[in-house]
């Protein structure tokens, strides 16, 4: 049989654990926003990377236009001296380099051809990126918009928790028993208390001796000799 007071205990820890619950949640909300604001200066930073990404492609394929004029200037030069060429020499000449700078062109024209795709290639994964960027910004919102809409529930709920516990502490006697509780009730919350299962203290698992289980079901305030907490009879 439990004791009154083995029962009121056991009713004290229901409330610590539930009061311990609503402060998870409580904390829950501005870490779930902290989280997702990461989440946006992430995608931000991505947008932003793919941007320099876009403006050095840009660049590489702009030199390789560059070049590609330069060449088909040079080609046109040559060709013109060919057509002057006054020797048959002279003309085997300027058709070799002809040939020479027209593989180089075309060599260019590919090079140029695959920057215009990298280019193309690029936006298209920003404009991946940007919509990544306004779900996160989206869910930002939400998240700020339910942790404000719980808030004021879980701050009444705390504090009708907190109102119930105080008188149900009331049953715990005062001395160095009731100093101990509040100490570990500072430091661990809802461990402040442990029931007894099948003689053992179900805080730390060790056995409970006989002779103090005798005490607790005749009603006295015990505490456990392995981790202090305050014990009672299921
Ligand atoms: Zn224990």
């Amino acid at each position: 049989m439990a004791s009154d007071l083995s029962i009121a205990l056991s009713q004290l820890h229901r409330l610590l654990v539930q009061f311990a619950e609503a402060e998870a949640a409580f904390a829950d909300g501005p870490r779930s926003i902290t989280l997702s604001e990461k989440q946006v200066a992430l995608a931000e930073q991505k947008v932003d990377d793919q941007k320099a990404v876009i403006k050095q492609t840009r660049k590489t394929a702009d030199d390789l236009n560059l070049k590609l004029k330069t060449k088909e200037a040079e080609l046109k030069k040559l060709q013109g001296q060919l057509n002057a060429a006054t020797s048959n020499k002279e003309f085997e000449i300027f058709k070799g380099q002809i040939a020479s700078i027209g593989s180089e062109r075309a060599e260019l024209e590919n090079t140029a051809f695959e920057a215009m795709e990298e280019i193309d290639t690029t936006q298209a994964g920003l404009k991946v990126l940007e919509v990544e960027l306004k779900s996160r910004r989206q869910t930002v919102q939400t998240v700020r918009t339910e942790v404000d809409a719980s808030r004021a529930g879980l701050e009444a709920k705390l504090e009708n928790l907190q109102a119930q516990i105080a008188v149900a502490e009331k049953i715990i006697p005062p001395g160095e028993g009731l100093s101990a509780y509040r100490r570990l009730r500072i430091a661990n919350g809802s461990g402040a208390l442990a029931g007894i299962e099948d003689n053992f203290c179900e805080g730390c698992n060790c056995r409970v001796t006989n002779q103090d289980l005798v005490r607790i079901r005749t009603g006295e305030f015990l505490r456990c000799r392995e981790c202090n907490r305050g014990l009672y009879v299921v």
